[in-house]
């Protein structure tokens, strides 16, 4: 349930209602506006709990949620959630772009694709040091070195880096050198996972599972907000459909969907889903002017010669001309990128 408190209440007022749901056995999730107080109070709750909170004379009204998701939900909190990474806002008015190699694969590959993007007005930079592949066979990633190696990409060139977890033993270990943690389409119910990351102070990029509906992908994210991180983005990278021309299907139309139902930023991986080169920028247009709060596409340096999702990579070039459409996209709907 929703407990929208009183105007001017206290934080007196606010532990008094805590309590009050503790005793109760529902835990209560504060966010403070800037006129009204709301805390999200989730359990399994009863219709008498519901009526006793009412009564409380510090609350307002109280608003059940009905959908399984709670603490994601709009009801829970009708304004945006904005991401801050130093300074990048995700989930305002500016539509944010990381970019990056599949894979850390040298120190020559990071610093090069690094220093292109920079130069093309990139501020986060993504590449994997942990990969999830299908083949046993197939590069695993450069593991600790990676992650070494974006912690030099972030101090030469003053980007925010990002880059997947795909383990919770690792949750500690990947937070010491990097912005912002992935959790990547084939871990989206890993739970485990989601609850370690849940207790990390980093925003999250969640990516929607190959078959997940949205219900489900909602419900990810609440794993994350319910063991308190709130800062959350969350991904559409495709999903598996009968259709095998493109590596994966975009849902785009789950952008609209989430921003309906749920009040966290949601971008777009155009890169996953075409699966080829050049379906990137179509697919990357689209999911601009269907209001995504931000992309995350694949650049390589030499995609030619990468050790995974060449194919699906764009050039520094490539990547540099497509954003000045994107731009005049973003800027028809009033936004900036
Ligand atoms: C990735 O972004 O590096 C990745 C592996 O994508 P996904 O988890 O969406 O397949
Ligand atoms: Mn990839």
């Amino acid at each position: 349930m929703i407990i929208v408190m009183k105007k001017g209440s206290t934080q007196k007022d606010v532990d008094k209602v805590l309590n009050f749901l503790e005793k109760n056995g529902l835990s209560g999730h504060v966010s403070k506006g800037v006129r009204i107080t709301v805390i999200g109070g989730i359990g399994t709750d009863t219709p008498l709990v519901k009526e006793r909170v009412e009564e409380l004379s510090e609350v307002e009204k109280v608003i059940p949620i009905l959908k399984p998701y709670k603490l994601v939900s709009r009801e829970a909190q009708p304004e945006n959630t904005v991401i801050d990474i130093d300074g990048i806002k995700i989930g305002g008015n500016e539509i944010v772009t990381i970019a990056g190699p599949c894979a850390i694969e040298s120190e020559e590959q990071l610093m090069t694709t690094a220093a292109s993007l920079k130069k093309a007005g990139v501020k986060i930079l993504r590449a994997s040091a942990y990969k999830p592949r299908t083949s046993p066979y197939a590069f695993q990633g450069m593991e600790e070195d990676g992650l070494k190696l974006l912690a030099k990409v972030k101090e030469e060139f003053g980007l925010a880096v990002e880059t997947e977890v795909m383990d919770t033993r690792r949750v500690e270990l990947v937070s010491k050198y990097v912005d912002v943690l992935r959790i990547g389409a084939r871990n989206m119910q890993n739970f485990n996972l989601l609850k370690e990351v849940g207790k990390v102070d980093k925003p999250i990029i969640l990516k929607r599972g190959i078959s997940a509906t949205i219900e489900e992908f909602l419900l990810a994210a609440e794993y994350i907000l319910k063991e308190g991180n709130k800062q959350v983005i969350l991904c559409e990278r495709g999903i598996r459909t009968f259709e095998t021309s493109t590596r994966n299907t975009i849902d785009i139309t789950s952008v609209p969907v989430v921003k309906a139902a749920s009040h966290l930023p949601i971008i777009v991986d155009p890169s996953h889903a075409a699966g080829r080169k050049e379906l990137v920028g179509p697919i990357a247009k689209a999911a601009v002017a269907v209001g995504a709060d931000g992309l995350l596409i694949e650049v390589h340096c030499d995609p030619e010669n990468a050790l995974c999702d060449g194919k699906q990579a764009l050039t520094p070039g490539e990547f540099s001309k497509l954003m000045v459409d994107l731009r005049k996209i973003a800027s028809a709907i009033g936004r900036k990128m």
